[in-house]
């Protein structure tokens, strides 16, 4: 289904392209290909990087003549993105970068390896949506969330909002599929002409006290969201998620999915509202949900000797919002991960803006280079915790533990780089 990973593989796409295009596409494989013989990952960025050079225009060369939908978010792109992408390739093939990178390198590299005329599933970074969607003319754009995250890294969310608006103004996609209960990705939507409202039901709205629009307070409701001072306010939604049931073009979905908890159910509403925007049938897509067990590595239950361990990916305080759902109703112990690399942000303050006492009496070991950090902060919250070395003394501290059950995978929650070496370390390939 993905292109991805197989970067060598389908060489249709090159016989429609200017010769330009060609050479910059056949010198991005050997370049990718070279990269793969030395070990020095993938190869897909570089190889995409050096197509550019030779080609700037290279990604609109290559949506010339395909759909393409793109996805973007703070928390949640890359799982929708996989969930679109199954539930499109029940009707029709596809391409998506969901195991790649999400930026126009990596996007180009995944494109240049498909057929030509491939419906494009693109996951894009939050600060790519103005120039992927330039290049590409998408026909249809989901926006998830806007958050914080790495702190230290990327610009003010309100900005990202400001940088989406005048995108969606300049290059209006023919759909806009997009959350009504996040009040940034609402005012940022609202200048396409065609927008399906997604009521999601978000309960993270820290990141969104203020109005985007005249900086008044946003006042948040159980009915919804409005502006003190202007009139700014949730819009009357298309798609609704009420206690698990998502309600679309008048039916009702009540089918369970193979990926737990209330984000994911919310993924799988904006998967299947972009694939009804693209004249997919909803039962079949819905049908193409269920292929999705995991997603990159997350929610995968690996064996790391003669223990199950579950792993579990939380980067932000609106991610670790949702991610304690999972966390908060077992009793058996856990392991908690917190790097600071320069993917996590070096600045691990926002631990102080996540509810950890949620976890209530569960028994927490904590891991990661910021584990006393963390420690730290579960001492504040009362939380029973201990601190190891690393996964394997930690999940010997959990074996031990009275309230351990060997029926269970033990949950490993980590956030991006701790995510990273985990699944490295049971083998997992990216
Ligand atoms: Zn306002």
């Amino acid at each position: 289904m993905t292109a991805a990973t197989t970067p060598a593989s389908k060489p249709g796409q090159t016989t429609t392209l200017r010769p330009r295009a060609r050479l910059a596409v056949a010198a991005g494989r050997l370049v990718a290909w070279g990269s793969r013989v030395v070990r020095f990952g993938t190869g897909s960025v570089i190889g995409g990087r050096v197509s550019l050079l030779i080609d700037k225009n290279l990604l609109s060369e290559l949506t010339a003549s395909r759909n393409v939908v793109i996805v973007s978010a703070t928390n949640g792109k890359t799982t929708t993105t996989k969930l679109l992408s199954s539930a499109l390739a029940t009707s029709r093939p596809i391409v998506s970068n969901w195991l790649g990178a999400n930026m126009t390198p990596g996007i180009v590299a995944a494109l240049a390896a498909a057929n030509a005329t491939d419906t494009a599933v693109l996951e894009v970074d939050e600060r790519w949506v103005d120039s992927v969607l330039r290049a590409t003319q998408a026909n249809t754009v989901v926006l998830l969330n806007l958050s914080r995250d790495q702190l230290d890294r990327t610009q003010e969310v309100r900005k990202l909002a400001e940088q989406w608006r005048v995108a969606l103004a300049t290059t209006p996609p023919r759909t806009l599929v997009a959350n009504a209960d996040d009040p940034l990705v609402a005012w940022a939507a609202l200048v396409a002409p065609n927008i399906v409202w997604v009521g999601t039901g978000q309960e993270w709205t820290a990141d969104a006290a203020g109005c985007p629009a005249c900086s008044g307070r946003i006042d948040f409701t159980d009915a919804g969201w409005a502006c003190s001072r202007c009139d700014l306010q949730r819009p009357l939604v298309d798609v609704a998620i009420t206690d698990g049931v998502i309600a679309i073009d008048g039916k009702t979905i009540t089918g369970e999915l193979a990926l737990p908890g209330r984000v994911n159910r919310v993924n799988a509403a904006f998967a299947l509202a972009a694939a009804s925007a693209m004249g997919a049938d909803l039962d079949q897509a819905f049908d193409g949900l269920d292929d999705v067990r995991e997603v990159a590595g997350r929610y995968r239950v690996a064996q790391l000797g003669n223990t199950r361990i579950r792993l579990l990916l939380a980067k932000n305080p609106a991610g670790w919002h949702e991610a304690l759902e999972l966390l908060e109703g077992p009793s058996t112990p856990l392991v908690i991960a917190i790097n600071a690399r320069i993917a996590d942000g070096h600045d691990p303050s926002w631990l102080w803006d996540v509810a950890y006492e949620r976890i209530g009496q569960r028994f927490v070991v904590a891991i990661g280079e910021r584990r006393h950090d963390l420690a730290v902060r579960f001492r504040y919250g009362n939380i029973n915790h201990i601190v190891a070395d690393d996964l394997e003394s930690a999940i010997e501290l959990v074996r031990q533990s009275p309230s351990y059950d060997p029926t269970m995978p033990i949950d490993v929650a980590s956030n991006y780089t701790a995510f990273q070496d985990h699944l490295e370390h049971v083998g997992g390939v990216l």
